[in-house]
């Protein structure tokens, strides 16, 4: 394992990292499935985490965008004018579990997204989602690097993927 400090905690220092939305973009954060909802109440015993989100069509068409291969079955699960879950936000687009120190959340409990990001599976290959307050991107743009600074592998990235697909209703 690298002797460097982790690319997160250092990002930290000059960014407001991907824990934090801008305010005004809520609607299009991405949503919380319900096992990882219960999951997360039954490690904070309280609820106080997550909202439940109507989905807009400006929702919809960022889902479409994010999953192309999963279109027709995105858009009968966040049909318009009906809800889904996210995590709460505050004012300042802070998620509301995000402590001075980093998540509240160990890392098996974090939403599937939290734990991916920034990496993504666009047509079942491999990439990641472009983001200019990252500074892991900053540093490189080459998925294999991204690889190494996030310590992260290819498998458990794939399997976190389709878990979280699975556990929103996606997975054909
Ligand atoms: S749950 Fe944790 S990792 Fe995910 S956005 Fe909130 S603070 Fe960040
Ligand atoms: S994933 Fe990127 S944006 Fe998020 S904290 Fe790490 S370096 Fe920053």
């Amino acid at each position: 394992m690298s002797t460097q400090e982790y690319v997160c905690l250092r990002c930290s220092r000059v960014f407001p990292t991907c824990c934090r939305l801008s305010p005004g973009l809520e609607e299009l954060c991405f949503p919380l499935s319900t096992q990882e909802k219960e999951d997360i109440q039954n490690h904070l015993q309280h609820s106080d985490f997550f909202v439940e989100q109507p989905n807009t069509a400006d929702f919809i068409a960022s889902m479409g965008r994010l999953l192309p291969d999963h279109q027709h079955k995105t858009r009968a699960i966040f049909a318009l004018d009906t809800c889904h879950l996210r995590l709460k936000t505050l004012s300042d687009g802070k998620c509301i579990l995000l402590q001075d120190d980093g998540c509240l959340l160990p890392r098996e409990l974090r939403p599937f997204y939290c734990r991916l990001f920034p990496f993504w599976f666009y047509r079942g290959r491999l990439g990641y989602m472009a983001f200019s307050k990252c500074l892991a991107q900053q540093e490189t743009v080459e998925v294999k690097n991204l690889l190494r600074l996030f310590r992260a592998e290819v498998t458990t990235l794939q399997e976190d993927f389709y878990s979280m697909l699975r556990n929103l209703g996606l997975n054909d």
